[in-house]
Formats: C-alpha cells, structure tokens, sequence
C-alpha cells in the first residue's frame, strides 16, 4: 500500500464519519443547516486537490468552500487520534440498532423505537420479517399499507446502497485517479467503467493505470475498497481501456465481431491464436472490427456497433455547442443569487444567454414569486440587459402544472415572458395514477404559453420513485405541439432519464438541458445534462441550448 492510496483510504474514512455524524444528527431532528454542514464538508473532502495533512498544516483545508471551523476541527481530530468524540457520543445517544432501523427502512424515530419497544426488533433482516408475517400490521397506527411501504422502502434502500450518484462518482475517480498516479512507474491513470460512460449512478470505481513494468506494480497495489484496477502496459493500454470501459453487451458485441474476423478481445488484450496484437489506443482495437471510435457514452449495447459499423453513429453534442443555459432559480425564489451573479457566472462558463427561472407563486415551500413580485424581476432583468454585455437574460418562470394541468399565473402574466418551463411539484395522490398524470401533463401542453416540460418523471435518483406516467403519449403530444422536454441537470435528477431520449428525438422533440441551478455552483449542472444528452445519442440540432437567444425566443413564440 502506498502513500498515495492511504491517503485515500483514510480521506474516505473521514468522509463517511462526517457524513454518519450528519445522519445521527439529522435522526436526533437537529436543525437542518446544522446537519447539512457535515455533509457538505463530507463532499468538499472528496474534491479537495492534494493531501489532507497538509491541506490542514498549511490552512488550504480551511479555505476550502464547504469546510467551516467546527467540521476542519472534527477533521483535524479524526487525522491526528482517528476518531471523532462527537461522533462517538452520538453512538452512544442512539444505539446501531435504532439507526439501521432508521437508515435501512427510512422510518422515523419515533417509529423505529415503537418497533423496537413492542417487537423487540434490531435488524433491517428481522424488520422485515414481521413487515412480511404480520406483526408490523398489527401495531398501533400501522396496517397492512405500512407495512407494505416498509417492505419496499427496505428494497429500495438495499439497491441504493450499492451505488452512488455520478457527480460523487466523478469526484472520488479524480480523487484515485491523482493517487494513482504519484505511484513509482506509473504514465497514466484513466477512469474507465460506468464514470466513464456517464451512467447516472455508479456501482464500481474502474481504473486503468499504465505503466512499463506492470508486475512490478501489481505487487505493490493493495485492494481498494469500492474500486477495481486494472494495469495495462502502453502496448495494450488501448484493449484495457476498452473492456474496462464497455458495458457487458457491448463487449459481447464486439467479441463477435472480433470471432468473426479470426481475433479474440477478452481480459483486456486483442488476441489472434493466442498472440496479443498491438492495441495501444481504442482507435486501434476498434479498427481491427472495422469500426469507428465509438464514444463512451453510447457503449450499452444499444445498438450503437451496429450504427457504427453503418457509419451512422450520431454526432454527439458537446459542450462548445451549447450556447444557452436553462433553468436558473434565484434568491428571490429558493436560489441562493442574485440574477445578475448569475449572468456574470454564466457569461464566465461561456454562455451568450441564460434563462431564469424562479418558482411560481403555487409552490409557495420554495417561495414562489407572486405576481407583482414576477412583474419586478422582468423590469430588474430588462435594467441588467442594458447594463451588462456579453450575455443576455432571458425572462422564465418554472410554473408549477397544477392538478388539473393549468399552467400557474393567468395568461395575460405569461405572455410577458420569453419562455415558461411548467413542473410537476405537488402530485397530490396522482404518484400511482399513471392515467391522472397523464392527463394533467398533456393538458399542460395544451397551453400555448408552454415551452419546456420540466423533470417529466419526477424522480431523484436512488430515492424516489419516478411517477407514473405514460411517456409515450407524453413524448407523442410533445412533438405534436412543439414543446420541448427537459433533462434536468441537477445530479440527483437527470430526469427524462437518457434511456428514452432516442425516441423523443425519433419523434421530432426538442430537448431543453435545464441546470435547475439553485446557486452559481448549480451551473455545472448543466455538464451532468450534457452528458445524459450524449449517453442519449442526441447531437447538437436535438438541444434547444444550442441556438442562439433569438432562435430560441422564435422557438417559444412559434407555439402563441
Ligand atoms: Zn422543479
Ligand atoms: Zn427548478
């Protein structure tokens, strides 16, 4: 084990202690900010450059955005002794058995410790048991209902616990992409696996680290937990890279293809009758099956060998091409700028124009702008289009869909607007009713004033169910009547979800890649959309953010 991958070991220990200490706070019903601290230094760790011991002698780790005083003094704890006395005090205040209660069925605490009391039950194993025989039913205040969410609630949080959300994912590949590489001999370290497919959760860390001497390297790397790393001279680098990268069915794909041309692509080497061939890029291995590079991204098995081997792969938006950011809250709904920070940041990340998009006045939780106050932010945005170049603000709104599927504000408001994205917030009972939903979105697309259907499912990812609803008669009634449909950004959502994009895109539907920006950082969301939008085959003429302002102004004024 080398210094490099101590240091990430144990900046991952100390990342999962903050993190349990916000969990155990958050059980207790602490102040939310309070338990947020932890989390957000918990992030900040896995994103900080350099080692931890000295980030902490030189101060850089108390300069890092996200880590305040009192969680650098709980890191500088863990460091110097290797635990945590508040967190050891919260494991006394609330003993294991409660939290994995808690944190393995989602229940509450007062529940957890009813259950505990009358059933005596300590495990997620034996809570579900007596979900399934009964006993939970007859409790007090239960019923078979309950018990039946906690079964499922109990399934959900397994499947949950084996990955994690891509943004997370990118962050700690960078983290041991950057160990890896101070190893004696090493030339490269590259992500491969799902972080370099950009799937939207990640089960598995895939490394592959080249280097001349790949022996001597493998005798000095130990495990690393939740990783798996895979050493390639620069000869195969290119066959390794390849198979770490591709999803199963598309490796079988090409091993077909590779069978049918006298080679073998197996245990990253390109083989012909046992003799490795030269592989020291992809280009090289892809060539040898008489493709193109196909990108990352599209390596499901999908059909993508067979467009390539057509010459038809699609292609993929890329960043450059994207000229608009979409989907931007501000402080005077639940953000945490102003707009004018907003532009100047998004004119610094390259944009030419940004649309804002507060909260309607139905989603009052969020503080939803009441009319007058809407009214006062077009006159604030027209002031900063005067005063401000190079970038240009759009005036939007996400407006809540309502029940019925009328869009929130009167339409006198929204035609004083450029664009509107309408959301489902509130689902009122409709989660299990895919023919309710239904029916309130396509009527929400009846409205002319409608430009972009926002988060069309609804879903955060690894914790809550997507809704029910037909996405074939929504994707239908889209193109129909020109509305657009979002991939929201925000990496808990990445909602429409890329694997039906090919059919909105089949369809003629526009796609709008929305930051849901609730800061300056939120911008970068716009990069996790872009990359659900490659994963999805969509190239540059699909995505709305690719036209200039006026295009797409044209585009919301086409449907009044
Ligand atoms: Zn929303
Ligand atoms: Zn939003």
């Amino acid at each position: 084990m080398t210094d490099g991958l101590a240091e990430f070991q144990e900046r991952q220990a100390i990342a999962a202690a903050l993190e349990e200490i916000g969990s155990l706070l958050e059980l207790k019903g602490e102040n939310r900010f309070r338990v947020r601290a932890f989390r957000t230094a918990a992030r900040a760790l896995a994103g900080f450059g350099g080692s931890l011991r000295s980030g902490l002698e030189d101060g850089s780790l108390a300069r890092t955005r996200g880590i305040g005083p009192v969680t650098l003094a709980i890191i500088a704890e863990l460091l110097q002794t290797g635990r945590a006395s508040l967190l050891d005090d919260l494991r006394e205040e609330i003993p294991a058995g409660l939290v994995r209660l808690i944190e393995g069925a989602g229940l509450s605490v007062t529940r957890a410790q009813l259950i505990h009391e009358r059933l005596g039950i300590e495990t997620v194993e034996e809570l579900e048991a007596a979900a399934l025989d009964g006993r939970l039913a007859a409790l007090p205040r239960f019923g078979a209902k309950t018990a039946a969410g906690i079964v499922k609630a109990i399934a959900d949080r397994r499947e949950a616990s084996r990955y994690r959300l891509l943004h997370r994912a990118l962050a700690e590949a960078e983290t041991l992409r950057s160990a890896l590489r101070q190893l004696p001999g090493v030339l490269r370290v590259e992500a491969a696996g799902e972080v370099r497919r950009s799937m939207e959760v990640v089960s598995e860390l895939v490394m592959v680290i080249v280097t001349e001497d790949a022996r001597a390297l493998e005798r000095g790397l130990g495990p690393v937990a939740g990783a798996r790393l895979v050493v390639a001279t620069p000869a195969t680098a290119g066959a390794a890279l390849l198979t770490a990268t591709g999803s199963d069915d598309h490796l079988r794909g090409l091993g077909e293809r590779a069978a049918a041309r006298g080679l073998a692509l197996a245990d990253g080497a390109l083989t012909r009758g046992g003799t490795a061939l030269p592989a020291p890029d992809e280009t090289a291995v892809y060539a040898a099956l008489d493709l193109p590079v196909i990108p990352p991204e599209l390596r499901e098995g999908r059909g993508e060998i067979e467009l390539a081997a057509r010459g038809t792969l699609p292609i993929l938006v890329e960043r450059g091409d994207l000229r608009g950011c979409l989907h931007c809250h501000t402080r005077a709904s639940d953000g945490t700028n102003t707009i004018e920070q907003l532009a100047v940041a998004s004119r610094k990340a390259g944009y030419q124009w940004l649309g804002i998009t507060d909260h309607s006045q139905a989603a009052a939780y969020a503080g939803g702008l009441r009319p007058e106050q809407l009214l006062r932010q077009l006159e604030e945005i027209d002031r900063l289009n005067d005063e401000l170049a190079g970038i240009r603000i759009l005036k939007g709104i996400e407006a809540d869909i309502l029940q019925d599927g009328a869009i929130d504000y009167d339409d006198d408001l929204l035609a004083r607007l450029d664009f509107v994205i309408g959301s489902v917030h509130s689902r009122f009972g409709m989660a299990a009713d895919a023919r309710a939903m239904t029916a309130r979105i396509l009527a929400a697309m009846d409205s002319p004033f409608l430009t972009i259907l926002g988060h069309p499912t609804g879903r955060l990812l690894l914790s809550r169910d997507p809704y029910e609803v037909d996405l074939d008669a929504v994707i239908a009634r889209a193109a129909e009547r020109g509305v657009a449909i979002e991939i929201n950004g925000d990496p808990h959502r990445l909602d429409l979800d890329w694997r039906h994009l090919a059919r909105a895109r089949a369809a003629g539907v526009a796609i709008s890649i929305g930051a849901d920006a609730h800061s300056l950082a939120g911008i970068g969301n716009m990069e996790f959309g872009l990359a659900m939008a490659r994963k999805g085959g969509l190239a540059a003429g699909d995505v709305l953010n690719t036209l200039s302002a006026d295009e797409f102004l044209a585009f919301a004024r086409r449907r009044r």
